[in-house]
């Protein structure tokens, strides 16, 4: 998001741009559990750079995989071979999971950062409810149940059957551990309502800590503890995750779960090629950056959005509060919002160094930060000042946060906001996401002009 942010602006200028990515797309990571929980398909977030570049003749897109850099010279090592010396090099290269070293997490679990991460899960997701499940039409009708099987219905009643019986791990209550369990969990509660499981399923989340959604108000995390605890999603305080097997996740008390599928959603860090560049890297392994987004040391090299740790200028009262540990000097957090922001303002700079000029702090515009937990459901804390909402109002923000957010990528936000309200207002859930194709987005693309998703 950062970097085609970036090269929009500077090719409206008549700058020449080399974008590099390994993928062919752009994607689009706040609807990744949409399509993780088969609601959306995954080429509906991701979009082509090339087709995004199309009217940008002085724009050149490279599919490869940058390996490393020489940064005094701005060469880019890539699978396709050198490219460079630029005049300027901008690092955009987003965050990866941090699984901090715990044990068998890189290999058993599922991160969501991508549309492969989440095509991955969707399968593992819809394998596993599959197997638990009452074949499409062969569900129990309300009328036919008896009263003791309508009461199992209620989540808190679930019968927990140890054969034909799926449990998801969630690891982490920051926003994607949320958001992944209000998505998972909306399914299993569609599944439930709809008597289309045979066996059972559950949702459990771990963290560490003693409250979901870090950086947000007490009344929201509280918010979101009930509605994940009122579609049956199972909320655990005060573990860590310090094991993750094949068939289970170990516990810090030493306690051992099982888990068919154990999502990751403990944290983010720097993407391995940072490691490469040789830049001044902190917290989270990202390029420490200075308040024009410039990299110290290295004349002509920026980074911006995840991958830089971007210097909070702009409010030293709401920087002194969660995205920072204690030690290291606040920077903004890793959000849509703040890639494309700084994406512009990076190309602003390289414009202003291209005419002689000189260049100008990033001062980030704070919208705010939300989370959804479900449709209809969602925490919001608008503005500077941290307005609170809740609920539907909270939702209907979400939603117009991600229409703007999108329309960096796409001319037909229209075509959001109609698939968002189908998203809310059809309860058809269960049979909709494991039986037949997701609802799509109406984005009108020529079919030809797909990205290439390898899962
Ligand atoms: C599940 C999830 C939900 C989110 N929800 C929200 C939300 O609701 N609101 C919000 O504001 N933010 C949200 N975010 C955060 C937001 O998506 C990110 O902050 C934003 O995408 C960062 O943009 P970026 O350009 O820095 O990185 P990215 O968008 O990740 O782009 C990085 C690009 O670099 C490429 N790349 C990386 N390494 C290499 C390499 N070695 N070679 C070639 N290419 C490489 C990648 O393929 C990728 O295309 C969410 C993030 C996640 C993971």
């Amino acid at each position: 998001m950062a970097g085609v942010a970036a090269a929009t602006h500077l090719a409206k200028h008549g700058v020449r741009v080399t974008v590099i990515d390994r993928n062919d797309y752009l994607q689009f990571q706040p609807l990744l559990y949409q399509v993780a929980t088969s609601q959306l398909p995954a080429e509906d977030v991701a979009r082509p750079l090339q087709t995004l570049f199309a009217d940008s003749p002085t724009v050149t897109v490279v599919q490869a995989e940058v390996t490393g850099a020489d940064l005094q010279r701005r060469v880019v090592h890539t699978s396709q071979g050198d490219i460079g010396p630029a005049d300027h090099l901008v690092v955009a290269a987003g965050s990866t999971a941090n699984f901090f070293g715990t044990p068998g997490a890189a290999e058993h679990s599922f991160p969501l950062y991508s549309v492969v991460d989440a095509e991955r899960l969707r399968r593992q997701l819809s394998g596993e409810l599959r197997r638990v499940c009452l074949p499409a039409g062969a569900e129990q009708t309300a009328a036919s149940r008896s009263a003791d099987e309508a009461a199992a219905a209620d989540p808190a009643d679930r019968p927990v059957a140890s054969q034909d019986q799926t449990t998801v791990v969630i690891v982490g209550g920051g926003p994607t551990g949320v958001e992944t369990a209000g998505a998972v969990g909306e399914l299993v509660d569609a599944l439930v309502r709809e008597g289309r499981l045979a066996g059972s399923a559950k949702v459990q989340l771990v963290d560490h800590g003693h409250a979901l959604l870090k950086p947000f108000t007490q009344e929201s995390q509280q918010y979101a503890l009930a509605k994940l605890q009122k579609i049956g999603v199972d909320v655990e305080f005060g573990l860590a995750v310090t094991g993750v097997q094949a068939d289970g996740v170990t516990l810090s008390d030493g306690s051992t779960r099982p888990a068919h599928t154990v999502v990751w959603g403990g944290g983010v860090s720097a993407p391995p090629v940072v490691a490469n560049l040789g830049a001044p890297t902190g917290h989270g392994g990202r390029i420490d950056v200075a308040a024009d987004l410039s990299v110290p040391g290295f004349p002509g090299v920026w980074a911006i959005g995840d991958v830089a740790n971007i210097p909070d200028t702009h409010d030293q009262e709401r920087a002194a509060g969660a995205d920072s540990p204690p030690g290291h000097p606040p920077t903004l957090p890793q959000l849509g919002s703040v890639a494309v922001q700084s994406g512009e303002a990076v190309a602003h700079n390289i414009r202003a160094v291209l005419k002689g000029k000189g260049t100008e702090p990033f001062a980030y515009r704070d919208k705010g930060i939300m989370a959804m937990i479900g449709r209809n459901a969602a925490v919001a804390e608008v503005g500077r000042h941290r307005h609170e909402i809740h609920g539907p109002v909270a939702f209907i923000a979400w939603l117009g946060l991600h229409a703007m957010l999108l329309s960096g990528v796409h001319s037909r936000v229209d075509a959001f906001l109609q698939w968002a309200n189908g998203y809310v207002h059809k309860d058809r859930a269960a049979r909709l996401e494991l039986d037949g194709q997701p609802d799509r987005i109406a984005w009108d693309d020529d079919s030809a002009d797909r990205p290439t998703i390898d899962a």
